[in-house]
């Protein structure tokens, strides 16, 4: 054992990108079984066995291994469709001294769709691409983190530090019930972990250090009921639903035509979007109906909040009140989060844009999200500001049909995170066993 510690070498970054590649196979073998598990969500199918393959992985490679079932009382959110579908998360750990590197990513998928090619669950391996619900989005990045620490032992390192991977659902229907569970149960907070990297797909040349806002909420516009050949006896609320769209289109798009000075990528969506996504009234053709219901969906960019966004929303409701438009309305809440990011002025970024530049010889490229992922349960209740976002994946595959990612990718991906675990943990290296063959 040579007791070398520090930086890494150009010859560490060789025979890291090497002993990855001499795992391709199993790695790729590895990615489609676990793409044959068809985890969809909604409504949240064979969780525990996705667990379980994860768990068996990392124990392979010597980790404490713990699954747990998210408790009754956390899922009393859970849409209809996925109540009876239990929840867990799967946590694998080596070493027990600091500093700790938490990676995580979700193991749900969202449902397949239609227009695939090949079947979506069938793992299938071609023209350099592994096929499949979940590939890049992001099977690929859970597998990316167990495989790193793999390439790890194969290549003769050993960790002083701790290195942790979990596995979590329901990424794709807020994440309350997956990351938000371990943040929320102490698992992972800034008391037990030092840098955590959610394993999403940003591409494996960018680093995202946050994500636009999201607030989703529905419009119940009240008016009143009246038998439709006499429509002035009522008040008809989809009257009031068109007036509601046309001052948003007057008072409230303007400013969203606002360009952030974040990198959202991709470039067009770095302004905030607001969408009206279902309307919803009526019950018979000649009756005024009593109530109209809207959803929007609208997407922040980080210098905008949550609250003024619905500040200047609520304004215009109360308005059509005050001008008999309509009786009452009400507003339901569906998501509410704010926009999210950390700064690039950090050990984790820093270590990440370095270990990039060696092992892919390009200078990796910042990016903010644009939908929300699970880094924010990290940043603002675990109090984590050491969290970001790296993963092999490429966004652009995201939800698509025929979802893949190229092999290269894959292996990239897992370079770079080994590369950055050796940095941020700190490392002892045995001699290079080929070089005692030969030598
Ligand atoms: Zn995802």
């Amino acid at each position: 054992m040579n007791d070398k510690s520090g930086s890494l070498k150009p010859e560490d970054y060789a025979r890291i990108r090497k002993t990855a590649a001499s795992l391709q196979e199993e790695m790729s073998d590895f990615l489609s079984a676990f793409l044959r598990i068809e985890s969809e969500n909604p409504p949240g199918n064979r969780y525990r066995e996705c667990c379980e393959f994860l768990g068996e992985k990392m124990e392979s490679l010597g980790c404490a291994v713990d699954i747990h079932e998210i408790p009754e009382e956390a899922l009393a959110d859970l849409a209809e469709e996925s109540r009876g579908y239990p929840r867990y998360v799967v946590i694998g750990r080596t070493g027990t001294r600091g500093p700790v590197l938490h990676f995580s990513g979700h193991y749900d998928v969202v449902p397949a769709g239609d227009h695939w090619t090949v079947d979506p669950y069938g793992g299938i391996v071609k023209d350099g691409k592994i096929y499949g619900r979940g590939a890049s989005d992001m099977k690929s990045g859970v597998a990316a983190q167990i495989y790193a620490l793999e390439v790890l032992q194969k290549a003769g390192y050993r960790l002083k530090g701790s290195y942790v991977s979990s596995g979590v659902p329901d990424e794709e229907t807020g994440g309350t019930t997956g990351m938000g569970w371990l943040v929320g149960s102490g698992l992972l907070t800034s008391n037990n972990t030092d840098y955590c990297i959610i394993t999403e797909p940003l591409d494996p040349d960018r680093y995202c250090l946050g994500h636009r806002g999201t607030l989703w909420f529905s419009l119940e516009l009240e008016g009143i009921q009246s038998h439709g050949s006499m429509p002035s006896e009522g008040l008809n609320p989809i009257d009031a639903a068109k007036e509601l769209l046309q001052r948003i289109d007057v008072q409230i798009r303007p400013g969203l035509e606002k360009e952030s000075a974040y990198p959202v990528a991709p470039v067009s969506s770095r302004k905030s979007t607001l969408a009206c996504t279902m309307i919803e009234a009526g019950s018979k053709v000649n009756t005024i109906p009593s109530t109209c219901k809207l959803s929007f969906d609208w997407r922040l960019i980080p210098e905008d909040s949550v609250q003024e966004a619905k500040e200047s929303l609520l304004k215009i409701c109360d308005d059509l009140v005050e001008e008999k438009k309509i009786t009452r309305y009400s507003y339901r809440p569906i998501v509410e989060v704010d926009p999210n990011w950390v700064t690039e002025e950090q050990h984790l970024v820093q270590t990440l844009k370095a270990c990039g530049k060696q092992m892919l010889g390009i200078d990796m490229q910042p990016v903010v999200s644009p939908g929300m992922h699970d880094q924010r349960f990290a940043t603002r209740e675990g109090g984590l500001q050491a969290s970001i976002v790296y993963g092999p994946g490429r966004l652009t595959q995201a939800h698509k049909s025929d979802e893949h990612i190229a092999i290269q990718d894959f292996l990239d991906g897992v370079s770079v995170m080994a590369a950055v675990a050796l940095e941020l943990l700190g490392f002892e290296k045995e001699t290079d066993p080929e070089a005692n063959e030969t030598g």
